[in-house]
């Protein structure tokens, strides 16, 4: 049987940014909340700490005799996240405004706190 070849995937705004706190809605590891470790825009990914932990086996080093099983964390789709708001700790949703100084910044759609600067 040919394998369906996967649709590509559009780039979408990644609002999320590096430090954020983040909430899982689906998947094994839901109701979860994690840091961003690192956001891939072009895949539409994020990685979370200690979210979607895989287990990598490694060959044994012939120098330093290290191996084994490694756990590290593997990127989940930004669609499986939600930005945890820091003022009132809930996964909401946000908007974009711009603040004083041009900037942009993202406000909580719940508490209506600035996120950034
Ligand atoms: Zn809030």
């Amino acid at each position: 049987m040919a394998r369906a070849r996967k649709p590509k995937q559009e780039p979408v705004r990644i609002r999320l940014k590096k430090n954020d706190l983040v909430e899982v809605t689906t998947g094994k590891e839901q109701g979860k909340t994690g840091k961003v470790l690192k956001v891939y825009r072009e895949k539409n990914q994020v990685l979370v700490e200690k979210i979607n932990m895989i287990k990598r086996h490694t060959r044994p080093s012939p120098t330093t005799g290290q191996g084994g099983i490694v756990e590290k964390e593997a990127p989940l789709y930004v669609s499986k996240v939600k930005l945890v708001c820091p003022k009132c700790a809930t996964a909401t949703r946000f908007s974009l405004t711009r603040t004083g100084e041009g900037k942009k910044a993202r406000v909580c759609l719940k508490c209506k706190e600035m996120i950034d600067g």
